[in-house]
């Protein structure tokens, strides 16, 4: 027999070995080997079993050594591989990195405890001889007694001071046994502590109909996609649930996915104290997980003891058996796209790997994304709505605030309006909580009128241009199209243009002057995402009301529920508008949507005050009733009229360097050739300098086509760049179905 294997160490193409008569009858597709390639051992993954027959003659190497008897990757996920690579055009390489977790690569074990208890029905006689000359094992004996079950053997040592000599003399005079247990190291097993979860409640009638629209769906036992578009705080985890019991009766794995890890314990919180009472354990998988933590939960999902995921856009590749149902939670949400190769978006494997499989996939959202609600008009996916809230509870009142008129009183850009600053007084007072949230994600670069809230923009491209502090330009960053940086509005004509913005700190600063003493303000913002505690620590502070106004970014945007928050401020709605990006206006009102879900989730209503210097753009008023599928149709109109994603995909393709001049010239010079001769049904914009110009010395051109077809587009291109002759010191990237445009 030869098998093809799969090397783990950048070599990337499948080699061909021999396997030893020994281990024929076990090894399998999915099997981690260590194969010998050129001087080196190097680990890889079987990818396909061949017949003796297929034998060439000629010098076969054998596979050195078999790591472990169980497949580390089931069948539909050396498929789904294959089709990663292909499709975002990435090393397999890369891909199996990012499936097969560190810890199960190299092999680590179980953890294992070892136990130490008493023999029962000793002689009372015997005990006493054999201790006499030896107190200290005479007090273990009589503490593992007390004791009516085994005790790990590092808590007597640890916790109570017994020393390894003196179990090992209980032990070898035969007083006492010795047994191991595998131990568990499961995440976030302290956040039970969660108000609410253990709540059972009737379900509404839109999520009765909404469930059993779904039943209906699974019990067909096929591939499909349902979308569930429910306003925020109508009650879709409930629907989830009631789709996962089903799948589960079914005998299948449930997959379900959050946008960020952060939010993860919540809903861990909810899924572990519903399905405990069926005796299922719930796995969390996240790229934070230690590599013990990963390990188990990788062999309870092999083993078939877990059937359950949840987790963040990695969990993807969770190796679930016989996958039945995956649930992408906020499928819009921007998290699921991995912005380091390889460059997948979680939602679209998600949707890959439930057509494997057979299985079904709920896309979830307040808020959905315009590829998935066209997929809807194409009939590719069908849909459930909630469109109320639960228990009628009100949506926020929307105050639409006109930083404009602020702006001309304080002559400047001032970060909070008098009206905001008088609501936030009014909650303090009222022992109410607010939250604050600020849109970080912009680069604070491009032109802002604060007269007219005219922001410049690219006539071709239509995203805001970008301003260049070293040669006073402002740049197209799709087209490269630049001009002079006009002294004044183009619009107005008014000198008052701008060009700065506001971090979390600065806000929590003002903040913090403009309240009474009494008022506890704390910021949360990306820093604290490293130290996963803290963070979560500090949403708890919040729920438990020690905290009064919370200022944060988009993290604190969705997906939390915290009952006495009553009013919510968007410092600057329109930052998302101001960027770089066709997808700006999509994101301010998703953002909006959601920000507003934050309050009146208890039983007081909420209000939202949004400041913004461009009031009538449709993202906002859209976002005020809210009118989900308006904005959307409107938004669609938009992309359909530039043919811009989700009509067509996007590829962006980046050529970074440490020259800037060199990189440019890449740049130009690969251009040239696509314009020579052209790749069929391939749309070219650039190249240009992207957003951000310089990382880690790195200078960075991009280009981006627009396709309908990305396998097509993909072989074009890269029947020219095997002829390209790049420059070694430049490095080229593509992302396909691109969403960064920085
Ligand atoms: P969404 O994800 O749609 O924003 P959630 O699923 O978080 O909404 O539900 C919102 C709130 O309503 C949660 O606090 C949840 O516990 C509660 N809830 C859900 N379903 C019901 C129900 N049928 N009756 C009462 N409360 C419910
Ligand atoms: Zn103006
Ligand atoms: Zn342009």
């Amino acid at each position: 027999m030869k098998i093809e294997v799969q090397p783990l160490a950048g070599f990337d193409q499948l080699l061909t070995y021999g396997v030893s008569d020994k281990l024929i009858p076990i090894i399998k597709v999915g099997c981690l080997v260590q194969i010998p390639l050129g001087r080196r051992r190097v680990l890889g993954v079987v990818f396909s079993l061949r017949s003796e027959e297929e034998i060439a003659s000629g010098k076969l190497r054998y596979i050195s050594h078999l790591v472990q008897v169980e497949p580390v990757l089931n069948h539909d996920l050396i498929q789904l591989s294959k089709w990663i690579s292909c499709y975002y055009s990435c090393s397999m390489e890369s891909v199996l990195g990012a499936m097969i977790p560190a810890a199960v690569r190299d092999g680590m074990k179980a953890k294992n405890e070892k136990l130490i208890q008493v023999l029962p029905d000793l002689d009372q006689d015997t005990v006493k001889d054999a201790l006499n000359r030896s107190p200290m094992q005479k007090k273990l004996f009589r503490e593992l007694g007390k004791h009516q079950k085994p005790i790990r053997k590092t808590d007597l040592i640890n916790k109570l001071g017994f020393s390894e000599s003196t179990i090992k003399g209980l032990l070898s005079k035969g007083l006492a046994a010795e047994s191991v247990e595998v131990v568990n190291r499961e995440a976030y097993d302290d956040d039970l502590d969660f108000d609410r979860v253990d709540a059972e409640w009737e379900l509404t009638n839109e999520q009765k109909v909404a469930s059993a629209e779904l039943t209906e769906v699974l019990e067909q036992k096929k591939f499909a996609v349902q979308a569930l578009h429910g306003v925020t705080g109508s009650g879709k985890t409930e629907v989830y649930f009631e789709a996962m019991e089903v799948a589960l009766n079914q005998g299948g794995g449930v997959l379900f996915l959050v946008p960020e890890v952060s939010l993860a314990p919540q809903t861990v919180a909810r899924l572990r104290a519903r399905f405990s009472k069926r005796n299922e354990q719930v796995v969390v998988w996240h790229s934070h997980l230690s590599g013990g933590e990963r390990l188990d939960a990788w062999r309870n999902l092999t083993t078939g003891k877990a059937r359950i995921v949840v987790g963040a856009r990695s969990a993807v590749f969770a190796p679930i058996n016989s996958l039945r149902l995956v649930i992408v939670d906020e499928e819009h949400e921007l998290a699921y796209k991995q912005e380091d190769t390889p460059r997948y978006h979680g939602r679209d494997v998600a949707v890959y790997r439930s057509m494997l499989n057979k299985a079904v996939c709920i896309l979830g959202s307040a808020t959905p994304s315009l590829e998935t609600f066209r997929n809807i008009e194409r009939g590719k996916y069908n849909v459930s709505r909630l469109l109320k809230r639960i228990d009628g509870r009100k949506l926020p009142l929307m105050h639409i605030v006109d930083m404009r008129l602020d702006a001309r009183r304080e002559r400047g850009t001032p970060i909070l309006s008098q009206s905001l600053i008088e609501a936030l007084r009014q909650r303090h007072e009222n022992k109410e909580q607010s939250i604050l949230f600020l849109n970080r994600r912009g680069f604070n670069t491009t032109m802002l009128c604060t007269e007219c809230g005219t922001v410049e923009e690219c006539k071709d491209c239509s995203i805001a241009l970008t301003f260049h502090r070293t040669d006073g330009y402002l740049r197209c960053h799709l087209c490269g199209f630049r001009k002079i940086a006009p002294a004044f509005c183009t619009t107005c004509k008014s000198v008052e243009v701008h060009r700065k913005g506001h971090g979390t700190q600065r806000i929590e600063d003002v903040v913090s002057k403009l309240m009474p003493r009494s008022a506890k303000v704390v910021r949360v913002d990306a820093d604290m995402m490293t130290k996963k505690n803290l963070f979560r620590e500090t949403l708890r502070d919040f729920r438990k009301g020690k905290i009064d106004i919370l200022v944060g970014t988009q993290m604190i945007a969705k997906g939390l529920d915290f009952p006495n928050v009553t009013l919510v401020g968007v410092i600057d709605a329109d930052l998302p508008l101001r960027m770089e990006d066709f997808r700006a206006s999509e994101r301010a009102f998703q953002l909006l949507v959601q920000v507003a879900g934050r309050a009146g989730r208890g039983d007081r209503a909420g209000e939202v005050y949004v400041q913004t210097y461009a009031p009538h753009s449709p993202s906002i008023q859209f976002s005020r009733k809210p009118d989900i599928e308006g904005f959307l149709e409107e938004e669609m109109e938009m992309r359909k009229e530039l043919a811009y994603p989700p009509y067509r995909h996007l590829i962006r393709h980046i050529f970074r360097g440490r020259s800037l001049e060199k990189t440019e010239f890449y740049a130009t010079e690969w251009r040239k050739i696509l314009d020579a001769e052209p790749v069929p049904g391939l749309e070219v914009k650039g190249p240009a300098l992207a957003p951000i110009e310089k990382i880690k010395g790195y200078y960075r051109f991009h280009l981006f086509y627009l396709t309908a077809t990305v396998q097509e587009a993909l072989k074009g291109l890269a029947k020219k760049r095997a002829i390209f002759p790049l420059d070694t010191e430049i490095h080229d990237i593509l992302d396909v179905d691109a969403h960064q445009m920085s």
